[in-house]
Parts: C-alpha cells; sequence; structure tokens
C-alpha cells in the first residue's frame, strides 16, 4: 500500500490542473483497493453544497448534477460528523440516498472520509464496493492519508475561484477574488504587482509566460555573455594561484554556457511562450537532476557547477525582470519568500504593499515592512503570483486579505478605508513633540527601532526619544561581501550623528534563523534553533570585533553609542561577548590612542533560559531589552515565520505576560534598566500591559509610535497595572485581546490597527 501511495503522490504531484488530480485520485484508488467505485465531492461555496467532482464507477454524466447539503445523504453526514463513515450495508442506513442518474443500485459497503483543511471540511472522498463487508482498517488509513494529502491543492482551488468555476461552469466570466494570507503590517495598498526576483533559488523560479519571444532570446544571450566574462575574470584573477589543472576548469565552465544543446533547449522553450527565467531554471533543474544521477562519481560531482552556472546566468536574468531599478511607482511588490533583504536596495516609496507566499507576521520583512508603513501580507500561500504578476490588486494589511478583480463597491470601500486611515495619521502627527507622560503623570520614553537607511527619516519625524534597537544586520544585507571596519564606520556614524544627542542602541550582528546574508549562506534543519545571533559572532571573533572596534570608532565624537548583545542563551556566552567587547575598547585606547567613552553595554532577554537568570546576567551589564518576538516563538514553540502555525504566535498569550512580569520583577532587583524592542511594545494594547507590567521604556517601529502614544497618553498607569494583573489569570491570548479591547476606549485607533478583532 505504501507503494501505491507514494505513486498516486508522485503522479498527483505532476499534475496541473485539479481535474487533473481528481481523475487520477479516483482511478488509482479503485484499482489500488480493488473496489467498484471511488468518487470525491467537493464544497461548492456558492450554493452550500457537496457536489459528485470525479468518479470511477458511478456514471460520468451524474458529475456535477449530484449535489448533497450538510448532513444529507451519507456524503452529508461523513462532512458534518468530520470523521470516516465504514459501512458493511450502506443502503439499509437512514441516511442513504438513491441517486437514479448515479447508478449506485449494486454498492452495499461505504467507506467515506472527510477532506479538511485547517480544521475546515473541503469535501468527502468514498469507496464504494458490491459485497457487504466492512473496509478494512488499513484501507480507512489509507484513504485519510489521500484525502489529506489532496486538501491543500483543493484549499488551492478554492480560494482561486477554480472550485467554484469547475463546479459551475456557466459562471464563465472572471470575477473578483480574496486571497488570505496574514496580516503583517497594517495599512491599504493598492498597486500592481511586481515580482521581487533578486532569490537565485532556481527551484523557487515562477512559471511564467513571456510577452516578447525575441526581446527574452536575447536577454537570455546577453545573461549567457554576462556570466561567460564573469567566469574569464573569476580565472584571470585566480590563474596564479592554481595549477593548470585548475585553471582549466574555468574553460570547462565556460564551454558549458557555449553548449549548443543547452541553448538549443532554453530557446525552444523560450520560443513555445516561457519566459527566459523560467525556461532556463527548468531546463538547469531537469540537467542538474540528470547529473545526480550519473553512475560516475566525477560526473555526478558536476550537479553542483551546472547548479553554480544556473543561478549566475539566473541573477542577471532576474536584472532584467521588473526589479529593484525600474520598479514602477505604486508598485506590490511580491515573491515566493522574500526576506527583509530585499527592501534593502529598493526604492521602497515605490511601493505600495508586499506580499510574500512564505513567511508570517513575525518574518523579520514584516518587522522592516511594518516600520516603513508599508501594508503587507505574508503566508499568502494560495497567491497565484505567476498568473497575476503586472495585475492591480488590493493589500489589505489589516486582515491579511489581498483582492484581485475588486468590484466597484469594493474598491470604494477600500478607498475610503486609506483615506480614512491617512486623516487619522495626520491627526496623530500633533502629539509628535508632546512628551508621553499618563493621566497620572508618569513618563513612559517611547522609542524607535530602525536599520534601514531610509527609516532614519521617518524615525526622526515620529517624535521618539532614542533609538532602542539599531539592527546591524540590516546594512550588512545590502553589502556584497562583510563591510570592512572602515565602511562600518561611516554605516555607524551616519546613525550616531542624525540620531544625536539622543541615545542609539546597537545591536551587534543578529544573522541567522530567516536573516542570511548572501554572502554568509547559512543552511540549516532549525534554523531558529541553530547558529544565530551571539552564537555565530562568538565563533567569529575575527568578525565580531571588527564591528565592535566600528561602532567605538564611530562613537569618538558621538557620546550617545550603547551596544546590545542579541540572542544571549547563558551567562558563559554574555561573559564570552564582554570579554571581546572589552578587548576591543582597550585595544583603541591603549594601542591606537583614541579618546572614546565606553559605552553602556547591554543583553537582549528573548530565549527562555535568560529568563530565569536575568538576576545574574544584570549583574554583567547596564542594562536589558526584552526581544518579545524571539521570546514569543520560543516560549510558545511556534516558529515565527511559519505560516502554517501563524494562528497560534501570540505575544498576549498569558505565559509570555507572566514571563515579562518575572523579567521586570527580577531586573528592579537588581536595580538594572530593562526596555522592551520586541513588536508587543509597538501594540497599542501591548503597550498599555507593559506599562501595567512596570515597563517605562518601550521601544517600536516609527509607524507605530504616535498611535502607542495616543493610547498611553489616555491610560492611567493604575489602571494599565489593574489590567495586566487581571491578563495574566485570563486563560488564552484572543481572549486577553478582546479583554483589553473592551476595556480600553480608543475606539478610532484599535477599529483602525486591531481590524482582526472584529
Ligand atoms: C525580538 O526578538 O523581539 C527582537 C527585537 O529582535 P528581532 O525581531 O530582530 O529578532
Ligand atoms: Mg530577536
Amino acid at each position: 500500500m505504501l507503494a501505491s501511495l507514494r505513486n498516486i503522490i508522485e503522479e498527483v504531484n505532476s499534475a496541473r490542473s485539479l481535474p487533473e488530480v481528481l481523475e487520477i485520485i479516483v482511478r488509482e484508488m479503485k484499482g489500488a483497493l480493488n473496489a467498484g467505485v471511488c468518487s470525491i465531492y467537493l464544497f461548492d461555496r456558492t450554493d452550500q453544497r457537496y457536489v459528485l467532482m470525479a468518479t470511477d464507477g458511478l456514471r460520468r454524466q451524474a458529475i456535477g448534477k449530484i449535489r448533497l447539503r450538510m448532513r444529507e445523504g451519507l456524503v452529508g453526514l461523513v462532512a458534518a460528523k468530520e470523521e470516516p463513515l465504514n459501512l458493511q450495508n450502506a443502503d439499509k442506513h437512514p441516511n442513504f440516498v438513491y441517486f437514479p442518474e448515479a447508478d449506485e443500485s449494486p454498492f452495499h459497503s461505504f467507506l467515506g472520509v472527510p477532506i479538511i483543511h485547517h480544521r475546515k471540511v473541503l469535501g468527502v472522498l468514498v469507496l464504494q464496493q458490491t459485497n457487504e463487508r466492512r473496509f478494512a482498517q488499513e484501507e480507512e488509513t489509507f484513504l485519510v492519508t489521500i484525502g489529506a494529502q489532496l486538501s491543500g491543492a483543493i484549499a488551492h482551488a478554492d480560494e482561486t475561484g477554480v472550485l467554484s468555476r469547475l463546479s459551475a461552469p456557466r459562471q464563465g466570466k472572471s470575477q473578483e477574488a480574496i486571497f488570505q494570507g496574514i496580516a503583517s503590517s497594517p495599512g491599504i495598498g493598492i498597486g500592481k504587482t511586481v515580482l521581487a526576483s533578486v532569490n537565485t533559488d532556481l527551484s523557487q523560479v515562477p512559471e511564467r509566460n513571456c510577452d516578447n519571444v525575441n526581446m527574452e532570446v536575447s536577454s537570455f544571450n546577453l545573461a549567457l555573455e554576462s556570466a561567460k566574462h564573469d567566469m574569464w575574470k573569476l580565472g584571470q584573477g585566480l590563474k596564479d594561484k592554481l595549477s593548470p589543472e585548475e585553471f582549466a576548469l574555468f574553460e570547462v565552465y565556460i564551454r558549458l554556457l557555449d553548449d549548443p544543446t543547452l541553448i538549443g533547449e532554453v530557446v525552444g522553450s523560450i520560443n513555445s511562450g516561457k519566459a527566459a527565467s523560467s525556461a532556463w531554471s527548468s531546463v538547469i533543474l531537469k540537467h542538474v537532476k540528470t547529473f545526480r544521477k550519473m553512475e560516475d562519481k566525477y560526473l555526478r560531482e558536476r550537479a553542483a557547477d551546472v547548479l553554480d552556472l544556473g543561478k549566475r546566468v539566473l541573477a542577471y536574468l532576474q536584472q532584467d525582470d521588473v526589479t529593484v531599478r525600474t520598479m514602477p511607482k505604486h508598485a506590490v511588490l511580491v515573491g515566493e519568500d522574500l526576506a527583509a533583504t530585499i527592501l534593502a536596495d529598493i526604492p521602497v516609496d515605490h511601493l505600495a504593499g508586499i506580499i510574500s507566499l512564505k513567511g508570517s507576521s513575525n518574518s523579520h520583512l514584516a518587522i522592516v515592512a511594518r516600520a516603513l508603513g508599508i501594508p503587507t501580507v505574508m503566508g499568502a500561500t494560495t497567491f497565484p503570483m505567476a498568473e497575476l504578476l503586472g495585475k492591480d490588486v488590493i493589500v489589505d494589511g489589516f486582515k491579511g486579505a489581498i483582492i484581485t478583480r475588486p468590484s466597484r463597491a469594493r474598491r470604494k470601500h477600500y478607498l475610503a478605508l486609506r483615506r480614512e486611515e491617512e486623516l487619522l495619521d495626520r491627526d496623530l502627527e500633533r502629539l509628535r513633540d508632546i512628551p508621553c507622560i499618563t493621566p497620572d503623570g508618569e513618563h513612559i520614553a517611547l522609542f524607535v527601532n530602525t536599520g534601514l537607511r531610509q527609516d532614519v527619516m521617518r524615525s526622526l519625524k515620529s517624535g521618539a526619544e532614542a533609538v532602542g534597537l539599531y539592527r546591524t544586520e540590516v546594512p550588512f544585507f545590502a553589502h556584497l561581501g562583510f563591510p570592512t571596519e572602515d565602511e562600518q564606520v561611516l554605516i555607524y556614524k551616519e546613525q550616531l550623528h542624525a540620531f544625536a544627542p539622543r541615545k542609539v542602541t546597537m545591536r551587534t550582528l543578529d544573522i541567522g534563523g530567516d536573516k542570511a546574508l548572501p554572502y554568509f549562506p547559512i543552511e540549516e534543519e532549525n534554523p531558529f534553533l541553530g547558529w544565530r545571533g551571539i552564537r555565530i559572532s562568538l565563533d567569529h571573533p575575527e568578525i565580531f570585533l571588527v564591528q565592535i572596534r566600528a561602532m567605538l570608532r564611530a562613537s569618538e565624537n558621538n557620546s550617545n553609542l550603547k551596544i546590545m548583545l542579541p540572542m544571549i542563551s547563558s551567562i558563559g556566552e554574555l561573559d564570552g561577548a564582554l570579554q571581546l567587547v572589552n578587548r576591543a575598547y582597550e585595544e583603541l585606547i591603549n594601542e591606537e590612542h583614541l579618546c572614546i567613552e565606553k559605552p553602556p553595554i547591554g543583553a537582549m532577554i528573548e530565549v527562555p533560559a535568560a529568563v530565569y537568570q536575568v538576576d545574574q546576567l544584570a549583574k554583567r551589564v547596564d542594562f536589558l531589552s526584552v526581544g518579545t518576538n524571539d521570546l514569543t516563538q520560543y516560549l510558545l514553540a511556534v516558529d515565527r515565520n511559519n505560516p502554517r502555525v501563524a494562528g497560534l504566535y501570540n505575544s498576549f498569550h498569558p505565559s509570555v505576560l507572566s514571563a515579562l512580569h518575572l523579567i521586570h520583577e527580577q531586573a528592579s532587583n537588581a536595580e538594572c534598566e530593562v526596555s522592551i524592542c520586541g513588536e508587543l511594545a509597538g501594540d497599542p494594547l501591548g503597550a498599555v500591559l507593559l506599562v501595567g507590567l512596570g515597563y517605562r521604556h518601550l521601544s517600536m517601529s516609527a509607524g507605530c509610535l504616535s498611535r502607542v502614544k495616543s493610547m498611553l497618553l489616555q491610560v492611567p498607569v493604575r489602571k494599565a497595572r489593574d489590567l495586566a494583573e487581571r491578563s495574566i489569570q485570563i486563560a488564552g491570548a484572543n481572549e486577553v485581546m478582546q479583554f483589553l479591547a473592551g476595556e480600553l476606549k480608543n475606539p478610532n485607533l484599535i477599529k483602525l490597527y486591531h481590524r482582526s478583532i472584529e
């Protein structure tokens, strides 16, 4: 059975459309289980019925005609009960309904299993047999497995409207479609989709067609020439260092790029209508596969060379796509798995929105997008990117929805919403220069999180009292290799100067997890539990020391630097990092005779282990800052980047609140300053909770600052304290949010900022 399962899945994976998938399943399942009938019923949302969509064994004329309500017939019963139904004498069951058009009369036994995706019943998979017998348990599990495999493809068809077109073929005309993803940066973006294509992962290149074959062929030729030239230059540069045999390899590479068979295949595919990048990627991946299967070890190893050349050419081809430099105004940037890196060299003021098929609202891209105020939907797994490139879309960053071909009424609604938001922002601008003092006279210091060059202006305008978190990895993204010490000095100086005399807390390099530098790839099974943050810095003191030296040198004439260490999970790590920081400082003072004030050094509390050692950590540093983004992911065991579990990721979880309470208590006992720099601080409801838990320094994206301030100006600390105490007692995160939204009277703000609560 396992072999049949594997075969069916392989066949299904190579199918090109949903009807083909359904046909394969009914045919193969009937054969594999030696049944009389295999059928699939799918839920049609338009008329709220389960419709027969494919069958092998019943009359084909019945397809599309048999339609059952929830609980109607055996199929409706399986759907309602959300569990398998295995009957020996189906025709004697009170729910049995006879459909003459299907001719079910000879079949007695019935096995139906629900097809469920994300807890929603999408359809029912049915097996029937003439003899009276219960299907075996193995057969039942087999059917359940197939149902689970099928559910993703059906959910996709459902969201893209393919399903309703299939079940009601005469509907014809293309209609408005709404794709659901994860709300990741609030706001309404209206614009044309543009492919973000700096990713040279060949398997991620979408299947696209081209409009102009000649243009596509010539950009392919140009990309080949450029890649060949690079190879030649690389070879010449290394000539002195290589043996003649090693040097000859470069010629082999160039010859590979000249190979007429390879070129012919790609050009043929372009001529058949494919975009050059899609054609090139498919051909290269096919060749890589062939090389990998070869007996000969030497030839097998050539797969890596072909792949590398493939990526080099792709990089040039993608420069030719609508990318970075030619980004039109009001563009909606779309990509399979966009990382924060992409924003480092894009004219972000051209962006109306961002859509990423992977990732979630806690991915770093989402955080940077929030800082820049770009409406963003992450984890839009069902968005058919390739079909919709260059098309008008609406990005609803409040609800995590993407709307294509909007109806007039919907467009009007969104335009009004955007206007409403603009007015609110303008209204909040007046708060800029007002200090954040609660009605009972407590000052709450509001800081800003930065990283991109572009958000310096925005941050300055936000009225922030300091930079609570400068993510230094962000400028590293935009470089071709690790920036030199001098280059880093310039970058850091710019930040320190721009904000002086306000303090700037620079966090040392925090790469790994979902933040990979293009020139320092880290491939791991479990990246968030792997080589990340301070762990990399301690393993590479040569990189870490250069960064610390650069920060210190940049602060020579500004005394507003603070240095912060990310991902500390043990005292040993902190001691090791502090030693290196001291070493860099001593060198600059004693050996290079620079006149630099020693900056305050702090540690981030973002790993559960650190929560329980706050007292010991606090003794060693000048300040602490809580990273609620990572703390939430590690406490709740929910990958912050995984859209499948995004619904479980919530910093309002009472356990997170208890941890925050504990951290604050220990830090105050140790008389150590403690702030918050995770996204919870930028949420008006979250900010109230944090104030209630005792925090007085909150650092957030620039775009959130005025909204948070507007809320805190209205909530006395004693009320915040009461709300925090009561929230910790509540059972779940959503209930905490509901409770706070009900208690805090700032209707406009909550309506716009937290539309998902409605
Ligand atoms: C955090 O984890 O809360 C944090 C501020 O750091 P980052 O989001 O960059 O991991
Ligand atoms: Mg973090």
